[in-house]
């Protein structure tokens, strides 16, 4: 039987998630009855150039911490950590050590930014809307590629600008489809974009079909985030 997985948690040392310690989020995963739970807290990067994530020195930290939940845990829950990352080809050596080292469960693809030119991020340059949505999916599109990552975080929320869904979109995401179906990759049903006006894009799941592999992600940033987004979870699973 599937387990019954809590999938998607950050920890505080991402700079915008509650501060509270890791062993908070394993005991309410407990609480909701889950047999699982999967950290993926946002991934530093060589030189600590991007906000809203660990910094490089916290790493080690990090893994020490979940694995040592992971022991004291053991036989009451599985826990796993991971960590939520870019696509950035210029970074192709970090995620061959990442991958290398097998230190992380899950490398979970979450396309924030992109790499608009070699060394050139896409928040530095004006970009509209359009260029700055299609260019996060197409990197989604080329990291699912290259198989260095696990699973593919919330593929429709970086079209939550592009109004009403078009041919092109729709498109581009039987590709992104046809790609992740090609790699084995599963999609997330992020249950955060679910709670944001566009985020969550219907049209493309649409394209999603049965044998295609799906997982629901709780985006948690904090304990009582993973117990609403629970709940709404064994609401769309009841259906
Ligand atoms: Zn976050
Ligand atoms: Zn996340």
């Amino acid at each position: 039987m599937e387990k019954n997985e809590i999938f998607h948690v950050h920890t505080f040392r991402c700079g915008h998630a509650a501060e509270v310690e890791d062993e908070a989020y394993v005991k309410k995963a407990i609480e909701l009855g889950a047999d699982k739970i999967t950290f993926t807290d946002h991934a530093p990067f060589p030189g600590d150039f991007f906000a809203w994530r660990m910094k490089c020195e916290q790493l080690d930290g990090y893994l020490t911490s979940i694995r040592g939940l992971q022991e004291k845990y053991a036989g009451r829950i599985e826990v796993r950590c991971g960590l939520e990352i870019e696509y950035l080809p210029t970074f192709k050596n970090y995620y061959e050590e990442l991958r290398a080292s097998e230190a992380f469960d899950v490398l979970l693809l979450g396309q924030h930014i992109f790499e608009y030119k070699p060394g050139l991020w896409n928040y530095e340059v004006e970009l509209s809307d359009e260029v700055n949505a299609m260019g996060l999916f197409e990197a989604q599109i080329k990291g699912l590629e290259t198989g260095y990552f696990d699973v593919l975080a919330h593929p429709d929320r970086c079209l939550q600008k592009m109004g009403e869904w078009t041919r092109e979109m729709n498109l581009d995401s039987k590709e992104l489809i046809r790609v992740a179906r090609e790699q084995r990759i599963p999609l997330e049903k992020n249950l955060a974009s679910m709670e944001s006006d566009g985020m969550y894009r219907k049209p493309f799941w649409a394209n999603v079909g049965e044998g295609d592999a799906v997982i629901i992600g709780y985006d948690a940033h904090a304990p009582e985030e993973m117990e609403r987004r629970h709940r709404k979870k064994m609401e769309i699973e009841a259906k």
